[in-house]
């Protein structure tokens, strides 16, 4: 977009509407003083430009001068008193900044000026869904689709009503989550186990009490989440989103194009919950993804993001942002490696100041920041100035930087020069360069040549053992020594490897396989819950987790596992309904009778199930009463 403004400019550098585009992109970026700069471009080729004055009181209001923003808006409207487009633009603004609640009151300020101005009712329609008030938004949006049937946006929007209408709703006191009825049925208590959790540890980690309940919406389908979420159906990448009382998300069947990791997205998004009531939506992009993903790693260490050799580089060559401009690089991010990159270094802030400065001193920076003071002015009284934290921060994530495979050469080589070339002639010339060492080991299992593999692997996993991802060393080395087989070997990699990475799901189930081979149930169990948090919707992972669970003698999760084992098409519909009521029998008969029958139903000849079938039949007999006590007694309850 940049480009093509620059081009109209070049054109004609007093074109108004490219200089308002101008300054409405710096006021995403968080660039205020870029910002000022343009407006004031503006005022001197007309003063009276009522948008300009409009980015004014936005930029006046996230300064927390109320006075300034007042007096700007007035000015907008100076000398046409009615236009609503004013009050819409500062609304607007407000709303892209997270502030929903103020931005509602400028659409609704901006709607008594005209009533029946489009933008305004859109966008009031918007922000009552995100504040979750959901009967006026869903309103608000019919009224507008009713009275204009080429309205894309309430369109769409209706659309998603009819959609969500068809959801299965899970309410407890602190949360209203829906979900398509099928993955409700399978997953929805997780979910909502998973949310209730976070939000006990969550709250009071962090000083909080948080009194209403937040509305959470899983999505299979990615239009849906993105008119949920952004108001059209397209999602730029988004796992989940939070708006402070809605949290929208993928479900793991959306196929997002990656694994992901279900749990960590619930949990890094219901912390946006907190931080986001904490300062009253009044922080920087940088601090609340920063925050998410440094909690993330807190509950899990295999979740949130960890270094990288990409991150390593970035770090080592001063790439990073500075802390006051931090939130830039999110909107400024050209790749989703430099998306993906942002987030991490804003977790390395957080993770930098809770390091050096404390817990306390985050929380405090929360707190200002939702009385109004500026990040940079609150940060700099609970650590120190800006410039020096920069300063600091910068030599400690170098440092951590550093220390991934610090015995490795890390020059990056031309990729040009390595394709095609003998890797050991590469190797000759810079043996623990890892970029060759990397290509080697590709090289060597694409020919299956284990042996020369397995050296290579060796060497790179004692100099960086911590090597995530299936194509790191330590998965393909689990891979190897299967090849050789070392199985043993392979096993303990694949354990090391789930331990610290979130989302390989074909490593989990290969461990879950040989875990199960060696009845090792403590392993085939963690592992199964590691594959369920990627895709809980296989039914072989359910059907592993009960026999896990019941090889260590944990019958109620093994009879939640196999709950689920039959609502999943299970191969075996039978097996998978004998199982289920033997594992219930003991305690719930009545069920247990069910489930035999319907796997009678499939197999009638099958002779367990049979036999299941006459001991619970036996077992739910009233007693007879034997004739010499009936003898005894003349009491009708004997009877
Ligand atoms: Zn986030």
């Amino acid at each position: 977009m940049g480009q093509v403004l620059n081009q109209a400019l070049e054109a004609n550098p007093n074109h108004i509407d490219s200089l308002l585009s101008l300054v409405d992109h710096s006021i995403d970026a968080e660039d205020y003083q870029q910002a000022d700069e343009i407006v004031q471009r503006i005022f001197s080729i007309n003063p009276h430009q009522p948008e300009a004055w409009a980015y004014k009181a936005v930029m006046a209001h996230l300064e927390n001068d109320l006075n300034g923003e007042q007096e700007y808006r007035q000015i907008a409207l100076k000398h046409y008193t009615d236009n609503p487009k004013v009050d819409h633009i500062i609304g607007k603004k407000l709303s892209q900044k997270y502030r929903f609640k103020e931005g509602a009151l400028y659409q609704e300020a901006s709607l008594k000026l005209s009533e029946t101005y489009k933008p305004a009712q859109m966008q009031l329609a918007q922000d009552f869904l995100r504040l979750g008030k959901e009967s006026e938004g869903w309103e608000m949006a019919d009224s507008i689709h009713e009275k204009d049937g080429y309205n894309v946006t309430a369109f769409n929007l209706m659309q998603l009503k009819t959609v969500i209408d068809g959801f299965t709703t899970l309410r407890s006191l602190d949360f209203i989550l829906r979900m398509e009825p099928h993955e409700a049925d399978i997953f929805g208590n997780q979910v909502m186990s998973l949310l209730t959790e976070a939000k006990a540890t969550l709250c009071d980690k962090y000083d909080f009490e948080l009194n209403h309940p937040i509305v959470v919406e899983m999505f299979p389908n990615q239009s849906d989440f993105g008119v949920r979420t952004f108001g059209m159906p397209h999602n730029p990448g988004f796992l989940g989103v939070c708006f402070g009382n809605v949290i929208t998300a993928n479900s793991p069947s959306s196929a997002i194009g990656h694994d992901s990791n279900w749990k960590a997205v619930i949990w890094h998004e219901f912390c946006h919950v907190i931080t986001l009531h904490i300062t009253q939506n009044k922080m920087p992009r940088w601090l609340s993804e920063g925050i998410s993903v440094f909690e993330e790693l807190e509950k899990d260490p295999s979740w949130g993001q960890h270094m990288t050799p990409d991150y390593r580089q970035r770090i080592l060559r001063d790439t990073m942002t500075p802390i006051a401009s931090l939130s830039a690089a999110f909107l400024n991010a050209s790749t989703s490696q430099d998306m993906q990159f942002a987030y991490f270094q804003s977790s390395l802030v957080v993770a930098y100041v809770v390091e050096a400065y404390g817990l306390d001193a985050l929380k405090a920076t929360l707190r200002d920041l939702g009385k109004g003071i500026p990040i940079n002015k609150a940060l700099s009284t609970h650590t120190t100035e800006v410039e020096e934290l920069d300063r600091l921060f910068v030599n400690w994530a170098k440092e951590r930087a550093s220390r991934l495979g610090e015995t490795l050469n890390w020059d990056e080589p031309d990729p040009a020069i390595i394709q095609g070339r003998p890797i050991e002639d590469l190797l000759a010339a810079m043996p623990n360069n890892y970029y060759h060492l990397t290509e080697a080991l590709a090289q060597h299992v694409a020919e299956e040549d284990w042996q020369k593999a397995q050296d290579v692997a060796k060497f790179l996993l004692e100099a960086y053992p911590d090597q995530r991802g299936l194509d790191g060393a330590l998965y393909q080395a689990a891979v190897i020594e299967s090849a050789l087989g070392n199985a043993d070997q392979a096993y303990e990699h694949l354990k090391h490897l789930t331990r610290i990475d979130g989302d390989v799901a074909d490593a989990y189930l290969r461990l879950m396989e040989m875990a199960m081979e060696k009845q090792d149930w403590e392993v085939c169990r963690w592992a199964a819950e590691c594959y369920l948090a990627v895709n809980p919707l296989l039914g072989r992972a359910y059907e592993m987790l009960l026999m896990a669970n019941e090889g260590l003698h944990d019958n109620e999760a093994a009879i939640e596992a196999g709950k689920n084992v039959v609502k999943l098409n299970p191969l075996d519909p039978a097996k998978a309904h004998y199982q289920l009521a033997r594992l219930l029998q003991p305690a719930d008969l009545e069920e247990a009778r069910t489930h035999v029958l319907l796997a009678l139903e499939e197999a009638p000849r099958y002779r367990e199930a049979q036999n299941l079938l006459l001991s619970i039949h036996q077992l739910t007999q009233p007693i007879a009463p034997r004739q010499e006590a009936a003898s005894e007694t003349s009491s009708p309850q004997a009877q």
